[in-house]
C-alpha cells in the first residue's frame, strides 16, 4: 500500500495512491494516518477495508495539495554522517556509533511545498535571511509498533513503511552558533516528506535503494542506501536503546555525498531554486525555494 494525505495546511485528509497511480480519498475509513492508526493495526484494517470500499473512494484531483503522508509524529529523529563519503565531505570523522539528532516535528511539510529560507538573527540580534540553507535527500523510516531496546534482528518487524525526505539544513545555525544541530534543522518547511509512505512489501530491501537529488536540473546527489554505515535495522535498534519509539515516529537515515556544504566553493539554496529528489520505489518530490520574508 501507498499511504498519502491531501488538502490545505491544517485540513489534511487521508488517502492512498492506488495501484494504477490514482489518488483516492479514504476519509470514510474514519482515521488519519497517525500514532493511533499505526498502534491499532491500522495498516491491516485499512487493507481489508479497501477490499470492499476502494471503488467507492472519491478520486482526489491532481490539483490538490499533497501533504506529508503521515500525521505529525511524536518524534522525528535523524542519523547524521551515516554515509562514509558524506562524513568526509563534512570534514567529520566516521562515527563509531550512530550520531542521532532531532528535528522539530513542526518542520514537516508536503513534498511539493515551498522551502522557505528562514530569517535568522545575527549574534548582535539583527534579523537577516539565512545564507547557508542546504539539501539532503534521505530515506525515512516510519515506526509501526512501539520499540524499546529491540534487537537488530527483529527491528524491521517494527517498520510501518518508508518515505522520501529532504532533511533541509541551515549550516551556519547547525554548526557555528553553539550547541546542538537541532537549531539548524528545525525551521518551518525544513522537512518536506513524501509523496507517499510505501509499506515494506512494496519496497523490498531498504538497504539497496537508489536515491538522488537535483538542483535546477543538475544532479547533486546520487547514491544507494547500501552505502550506509549503519543499516536501517541497526538505526532502529540503536535509537530504541535511547528512547521509546512510538508508532508513527520517523527515523531519517542520513544523506549521501553531494550536499552544498561539501562543494568547493560551498553552494547554498537561493530564492528561485528548484529541487527535485527521489528514491527508488518511493516516488519523487519537487520543492521551489523562496525567502521567508516573501512567503
Ligand atoms: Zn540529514
Amino acid at each position: 500500500m501507498k499511504l498519502m494525505r491531501f488538502g490545505p495546511h491544517g485540513q489534511e485528509f487521508p488517502g492512498i495512491q492506488s495501484a494504477d497511480g490514482s489518488w483516492l480519498d479514504c476519509s470514510a475509513f474514519g482515521a488519519d494516518w497517525g500514532e493511533a492508526f499505526f498502534a491499532n493495526d491500522g495498516l491491516e484494517r485499512l487493507k481489508s477495508w479497501l477490499r470492499n470500499h476502494q471503488s467507492a473512494c472519491p478520486v482526489v484531483s491532481s490539483e490538490t495539495r499533497v501533504a506529508a503522508p503521515i500525521m505529525r509524529p511524536s518524534k522525528l529523529i535523524c542519523a547524521g554522517l551515516n554515509y562514509v563519503t558524506h562524513a568526509r565531505e563534512s570534514g567529520m570523522d566516521i562515527p563509531p556509533e550512530p550520531v542521532l539528532f532531532t528535528k522539530a516535528t513542526t518542520s514537516i511539510c508536503g513534498p511539493f511545498d515551498d522551502i522557505r529560507i528562514p530569517l535568522v538573527r545575527s549574534q548582535s540580534g539583527v534579523a537577516r535571511l539565512a545564507e547557508k540553507t542546504d539539501w539532503e535527500v534521505e530515506l525515512a523510516v516510519v515506526i509501526g509498533s512501539e520499540c524499546v531496546r529491540v534487537n537488530t534482528d527483529s527491528a524491521l518487524n517494527h517498520v510501518a513503511g518508508y518515505m522520501l525526505h529532504n532533511d533541509v539544513s541551515e549550516r551556519e545555525t547547525q554548526l557555528h552558533r553553539s550547541g546542538q544541530w537541532v537549531k539548524g534543522k528545525s525551521f518551518d518547511t525544513f522537512a518536506p516528506i513524501g509523496p507517499f509512505l510505501a509499506t515494506p512489501d512494496e519496497v523490498g530491501d531498504p538497504g539497496n535503494l537508489d536515491l538522488w537529488l537535483k538542483l535546477n536540473g543538475e544532479t547533486m546527489q546520487r547514491d544507494n542506501t547500501r552505502e550506509m554505515i549503519f543499516s536501517v535495522a541497526q538505526l532502529i535498534s540503536y535509537t530504541s536503546w535511547h528512547m521509546r519509539l512510538l508508532p508513527g515516529d520517523v527515523i531519517s537515515t542520513g544523506t549521501p555525498f553531494g550536499v552544498g556544504m561539501g562543494l568547493r566553493p560551498e553552494r547554498y539554496l537561493q530564492p528561485g531554486d528548484e529541487i527535485e529528489l527521489g528514491i527508488e520505489g518511493l516516488g519523487s518530490a519537487r520543492q521551489h525555494v523562496v525567502a521567508e520574508a516573501d512567503a
